[in-house]
């Protein structure tokens, strides 16, 4: 199918495309790899499409004082490259050759992966487990808003009509950061019917700030806090016995609730190992 007829404009910076986005019924284009094929089906109708491609400085990956940036243009196949992302924060690293095909990953945007806010999409996961913060810039100025805060319900976020995501920031990892990262697929690339991501800080033998998020379980990606609790205790059964009450999965189309649950104690048993090593498998 085709699109229905909408208008188009490029902006020319972030401030301009927040004055276009004045205009009723506008949306924001990045990657285009989620916006276009809604638009295609015709599960979307936007008057005017906004283009952010032409944007200066919205794509740069930058290390800074205790945090790593990412702009929010910055393409999944720039971030998945990234020697800075693979020291830095290296869960991303782990999560990215999950993220579609090549030629999707070639043209998809970190800021766009987040805004869209797909429960089975890897990054949005990464972002909570990593306690990220999401920058947005609306009308009113620019403001940080907290992973934990930034996802509310099914592709709905913190994001108004009216914003612009420009950046994430995400804490940089330190010699005692530990990453885990694993996800049940069809096929490789396909969006998972579960997955998981990780990350804890080791203390000698024990791990502590567990942090847990699952995605393609719920509406949103969802931290399992009982489990996180339980595996600070290095409690790896009673953990999985505690997603029980952490997670109520429903069916979807990909597997009924009940096989996501077992998955996801499977899921924690793998990504607890990564955790214990040094060095994320
Ligand atoms: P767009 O499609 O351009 O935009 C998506 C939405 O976000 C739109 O509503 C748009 O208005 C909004 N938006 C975009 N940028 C901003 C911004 N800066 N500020 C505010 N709003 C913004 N993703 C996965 O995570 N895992 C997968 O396994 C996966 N598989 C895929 C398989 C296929 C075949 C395809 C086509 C896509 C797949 N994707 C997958 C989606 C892909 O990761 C997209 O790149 C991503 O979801 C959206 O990024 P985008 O830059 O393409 O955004």
């Amino acid at each position: 199918m085709k699109p229905a007829p909408f208008a188009y404009a490029k902006a020319r910076s972030v401030a301009h495309a927040i004055e276009l986005l004045r205009a009723e019924d506008a949306r924001l284009l990045a990657g285009g790899q989620s916006l276009i094929a809604t638009l295609n089906m015709r599960l979307s109708r936007p008057a005017l499409l906004i283009d952010l491609n032409a944007v200066p400085g919205l794509g740069a990956i930058s290390v800074k004082d205790g945090y790593v940036e990412i702009g929010a243009l910055a393409r999944h196949a720039q971030v998945e490259r990234s020697a800075e992302i693979r020291a830095h924060v290296p869960l991303i690293a782990l999560a990215m050759p999950h993220i579609g095909h090549p030629a999707i990953r070639n043209r998809g945007t970190f800021g766009g992966s987040i805004a869209f806010a797909d429960p089975a999409a890897e990054l949005p996961a990464c972002l909570l487990a990593l306690g990220g913060e999401i920058e947005i810039v609306g009308p009113q100025g620019a403001r940080m808003v907290k992973a934990d805060e930034f996802f509310k319900g099914l592709f709905e976020t913190a994001l108004t009509p009216h914003d612009v995501l420009t950046a994430v920031r995400i804490p940089r990892a330190s010699a005692e950061t530990r990453a885990g990262f694993a996800e049940f697929a069809r096929r490789h690339g396909d969006y998972a019917l579960v997955g998981l991501a990780a990350s804890a800080r080791a203390q000698g033998t024990r791990l502590a700030d567990v942090r847990l998020a699952y995605f393609g379980v719920d509406a949103t990606p969802v931290r399992a806090r009982n489990a996180e609790s339980a595996l600070c205790n290095g409690d790896l059964e009673g953990a999985i016995a505690a997603l029980r009450s952490d997670l109520n999965p429903a069916d979807d189309v990909q597997a009924d609730g009940k096989l996501k649950g077992h998955l996801a104690g499977v899921l924690l048993r793998r990504v607890a190992t990564q955790l214990a090593s040094n060095k994320p498998r």
